[in-house]
C-alpha cells in the first residue's frame, strides 16, 4: 500500500509508536507487579507460617490431633492455600490440610479423587519461603529452632491468584491506556494541523499557480523556520520564474513580430505593400478551387506598365519606384475591397476580381486603369508619361488552372500590346494559337540555324545620284511547319528567348563570306547589318566580328552596323563601348529607325554614330503636309549640321525620292530603289548591267 497524504503517513506512524510504547509500558508494569505480588505474597506466607507454628506448638507438644486440626482449619480463611502439613520433630507427617486453593468448587467425590501429595518430599523443602513458578512453599520450625518439636509446611498456590491479578490489574489500567492513547492521538491530530498547516498551504499555493500559471504570486505563509525558509525559497523561485517568464513573453512578441515581418516580407512587395507573386499565386489557386466546386467564372486582369524603363533610364530608379507605387495607390482606389491587386514584379500587376463581377464592370475598371495610367504623373515636379495594355483572362477558359489563367491574361495583354499603347483585350482560345506559334518559333530558331533554313537577302542603298552604294542585310527564314517567317516576328522572340545572339553571330559570318561578292571591282560599298539590344550585352559580339573579317578577308571599313534608335538608348553605355570598339575596327555605325519613340535630340550631339536612318514613318507623311515635310528637312538639316550621314528608309515612290534629295538626303533605301534579294541575284544583275556596259 502506498500512502499518498504525509498527514496519514504522521498520524500512522505516531499510533503505531503510541501502541508499542503503551503496550511495553503495560507490559513492564504487568512484570513489575508480577515481582512486587510474589515478594507480597511470599511475605504474607512467612507471616502467616510463623504463626501458626506458634498457635501449634502446644498441640504439638500435647500430640492433640484435634488442637492441630482446629489450628489449621484457620487456613481455610485463605483462598490461596493449598494444603499445610505439620511434621513431629523427626519429619514424620503428623497431619495434613487441603486448603482452599485445592477444593474451592469440587465435590466430595472430586476432592477425594485429587492426586496425592507427596507431603514427604515436600519435607525436603528447605526452612523459609521458597517460591516456586506456580507455588511458594513456606517451612518453619513449631518450637525452638535449636530443640524444634515439629515443623510447619504450608503451601500457598501463586499461579491463579497472580493470574487473576494481573487480570484485575490489566483490567483497571487498560481503559487508562486507550483513554492515553486516544488523549495523544487527539493531542498528535492537532499538532500535526497546527504543524502541516502552513504545508497544505503552501501545496495549496502551488496548485494555484499550475492553475492559473500567474508567476507573479507571492507566497504569504507563515510557520515555523524550516516553513519560512522553504516559502522564501519557493518566492524566490517564483521570482526567478517569473522574470524568465517575463523574458520569453517579451521574446516571443518579438519573435512574433519578426515572424509577422518575415510572412509580410515573403507575401508582400516591400515597394507598394501589394501582395507579391507568390502569396497572389496561393490566393488564385484557392480561389480557383472553390470556383471550380462552385462553378464560378473568376475574372483576372494583367497589366504592366508601358515605358517604365524609360522612365527608370531617364529619371532614375527613385522616380521608376515612386511611380509604381502611386499607380499601385490610384489602381487600388479604382479598385474595391474585395477584388485583390497584386505587383507580379517589374512593372507588371494582376488583379483577382471578385466573383459576383460582370464583363462589363471589368471593361470600365480597365479604361478607367488606362485612363488613370496614361494621363501624365506629376512626381518630383517631372511630368511622367506612360501607358499600359490590359489582358482580362476568364477561369473558365484556363480549365481553373492557376498558372494558365495567369497565362492567359498574360497572352490576352499582349495581343492588346500588338493593336497599340493603352487597349485592353480579354483572351480569346484563338490567341492562344498566336502564343504557340510564339513559342514554337523561339523552340526551333537555333535548330533552323544549324540545318540553314536561314538565308540573307540584300536590300540596296543609294546615293543621290541612284547609284549603289550599299546594301543592307536582312534576315530571311522559311520552314517547312511554319512557313515563311518575317524577322519582323522572329526578331522580337529571338531577342526574347536569347536565340538572338546566334542570329546576329549567324549573319555577321554570312555578311563577312559575301561581302567578297558584293564589293568585287566596288571596293567602296557598304554591306549593313543589324545589331539587337541583346548583341551589346554579348562579350563574343567583338571578336566574332574581328574574327569573321579576318577569316574572309573583309575590310572593316566595308561593313556598317545598324543599331536602333531605342537599343541605343536602353543601353547607352554598352552601345557607346560597342560603337567606340567597332568604330576602332574601322567600321562604322548607323542609328536605325531615327525618330520612333524619342523626341528629345539632345543626345545626338553626345554619340559617335556616321548615319541617321530616317524612319519610314517619316517618309510615308512627306508630301503628305507641308508640316512633316518641314519636320523631316529640319531633322536631315540637323543631321548634316552634325555631320552625320542621313539614309531614308521605305522610300517607295519617286516623289519621296526627289524630294529627299531636294532637302540634302545622302542617302536611300526603299522598294522604289530595290526590294531586298538574295546575293544570287544581286550578282547576277550586277553581271548583267556591267555586261550591258
Ligand atoms: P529594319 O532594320 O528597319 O529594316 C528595314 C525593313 O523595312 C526591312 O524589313 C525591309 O524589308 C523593309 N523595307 C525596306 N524598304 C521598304 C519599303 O520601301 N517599303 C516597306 N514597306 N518596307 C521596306 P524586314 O526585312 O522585314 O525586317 C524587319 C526588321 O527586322 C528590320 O527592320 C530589322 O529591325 C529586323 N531585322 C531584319 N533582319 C535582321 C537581322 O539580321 N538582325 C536583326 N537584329 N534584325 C533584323
Ligand atoms: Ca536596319
Ligand atoms: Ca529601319
Amino acid at each position: 500500500m502506498v500512502i499518498k497524504s504525509l498527514r496519514t503517513e504522521i498520524a500512522i506512524l505516531a499510533i503505531t509508536s503510541i501502541l508499542i510504547a503503551s503496550c511495553l509500558v503495560l507490559w513492564l508494569s504487568v512484570k513489575a507487579y508480577e515481582t512486587l505480588y510474589q515478594e507480597s505474597a511470599s511475605n504474607d506466607l512467612n507471616g502467616l507460617s510463623e504463626n501458626l507454628s506458634i498457635d501449634l506448638l502446644m498441640s504439638v507438644v500435647d500430640g492433640d490431633d484435634f488442637e492441630i486440626s482446629n489450628t489449621l482449619l484457620q487456613l481455610d480463611q485463605y483462598q490461596n492455600v493449598r494444603f499445610a502439613a505439620v511434621y513431629d520433630e523427626k519429619g514424620t507427617l503428623m497431619y495434613p490440610h487441603i486448603g482452599k486453593a485445592l477444593t474451592e468448587g469440587l465435590t466430595a467425590e472430586e476432592i477425594m479423587a485429587l492426586p496425592a501429595i507427596d507431603f514427604d518430599e515436600y519435607f525436603q523443602y528447605p526452612i523459609g519461603v521458597t517460591t516456586g513458578k506456580s507455588a511458594i512453599v513456606a517451612k518453619k520450625y513449631i518450637g525452638d529452632k535449636s530443640l524444634p518439636v515439629g515443623y510447619i509446611l504450608v503451601s500457598n498456590d501463586l499461579s491463579t491468584p497472580l493470574l487473576n491479578s494481573k487480570k484485575n490489574l490489566v483490567k483497571t489500567v487498560l481503559p487508562w491506556v486507550v483513554i492515553t492513547i486516544l488523549a495523544t492521538g487527539m493531542i498528535i491530530f492537532l499538532f500535526q494541523n497546527r504543524a502541516l498547516a502552513p504545508l497544505i498551504q503552501l501545496a495549496n499555493f502551488t496548485r494555484k499557480i499550475i492553475k492559473t500559471k500567474d508567476y507573479s504570486l507571492v507566497a504569504k505563509v507563515g510557520g515555523k523556520q524550516e516553513i519560512a525558509h522553504l516559502t522564501d525559497g519557493l518566492n524566490s523561485m517564483m521570482k526567478d520564474i517569473n522574470a524568465e517568464v517575463e523574458k520569453n513573453k517579451e521574446q516571443n512578441t518579438l519573435l512574433l513580430s519578426q515572424q509577422a515581418q518575415m510572412e509580410k516580407m515573403a507575401n508582400y512587395d516591400a515597394l507598394t505593400d501589394l501582395p507579391n507573386r507568390q502569396f497572389f499565386e496561393k490566393t488564385l489557386a484557392k480561389a480557383n478551387e472553390q470556383a471550380k466546386t462552385s462553378g464560378d467564372n473568376l475574372a483576372l486582369m494583367f497589366f504592366d506598365i508601358d515605358g517604365f524603363k524609360l522612365v527608370n533610364d531617364s529619371f532614375g530608379h527613385k522616380i521608376g519606384d515612386r511611380l509604381l507605387c502611386r499607380i499601385a495607390d490610384k489602381a487600388a482606389h479604382i479598385l474595391t475591397d474585395k477584388h485583390v491587386l497584386a505587383r507580379l514584379g517589374g512593372a507588371e500587376f494582376l488583379v483577382l476580381f471578385e466573383k459576383t463581377i460582370t464583363e462589363k464592370q471589368i471593361i470600365e475598371i480597365a479604361e478607367q486603369f488606362i485612363d488613370m495610367i496614361s494621363a501624365p504623373i506629376e512626381i518630383d515636379s517631372w511630368n511622367v508619361n506612360v501607358g499600359t495594355n490590359i489582358g482580362i483572362a476568364m477561369s473558365k477558359d484556363a480549365e481553373y488552372d492557376t498558372s494558365k489563367l495567369i497565362a492567359n491574361a498574360d497572352i490576352a495583354m499582349y495581343s492588346a500590346k500588338k493593336d497599340g499603347r493603352n487597349r485592353h483585350k480579354i483572351f480569346e482560345h484563338s490567341m492562344l494559337e498566336e502564343s504557340r506559334r510564339k513559342h514554337d518559333i523561339a523552340n526551333t530558331i537555333t535548330h533552323a540555324l544549324n540545318t540553314n533554313e536561314f538565308t540573307l537577302f540584300y536590300q540596296p542603298k543609294v546615293n543621290m545620284q541612284g547609284v549603289t552604294v550599299g546594301y543592307e542585310a536582312l534576315a530571311r527564314w522559311s520552314n517547312e511547319a511554319l512557313g515563311f517567317i518575317s524577322p519582323a516576328e522572329f526578331i522580337p522572340i529571338a531577342e526574347q528567348s536569347g536565340s538572338i545572339t546566334s542570329i546576329t553571330e549567324w549573319v555577321i559570318e554570312r555578311v563577312c563570306k559575301d561581302t567578297q561578292a558584293l564589293t568585287a571591282g566596288r571596293p567602296n560599298i557598304k554591306i549593313a547589318l543589324n545589331l539587337s539590344v541583346h548583341d551589346l550585352n554579348n562579350e563574343g559580339l567583338l571578336p566574332c566580328i574581328s574574327g569573321n573579317m579576318q577569316k574572309y578577308q573583309v575590310k572593316a571599313q566595308n561593313i556598317e552596323f545598324e543599331i536602333t534608335e531605342s537599343a541605343y538608348l536602353d543601353h547607352f553605355d554598352k552601345a557607346n563601348y560597342c560603337i567606340e570598339q567597332i568604330k576602332q575596327m574601322g567600321s562604322t555605325i548607323a542609328l536605325d529607325d531615327f525618330g520612333t519613340g524619342y523626341s528629345s535630340l539632345g543626345y545626338l550631339t553626345q554619340i559617335n554614330i556616321d548615319t541617321l536612318k530616317l524612319d519610314k514613318q517619316f517618309i510615308d507623311e512627306i508630301g503628305v503636309s507641308e508640316r512633316s515635310t518641314l519636320v523631316t528637312k529640319t531633322i536631315i538639316d540637323m543631321a548634316i549640321q552634325l555631320n552625320l550621314q542621313v539614309c531614308a528608309e521605305g522610300i517607295e515612290t519617286v516623289e519621296q525620292s526627289h524630294l529627299l534629295i531636294e532637302n540634302g538626303c545622302h542617302l536611300m533605301q526603299g522598294y522604289y530603289f530595290g526590294r531586298p534579294q538574295p546575293l544570287e541575284t544581286i550578282i547576277s544583275d550586277l553581271s548583267a548591267s556591267t555586261s550591258k556596259d
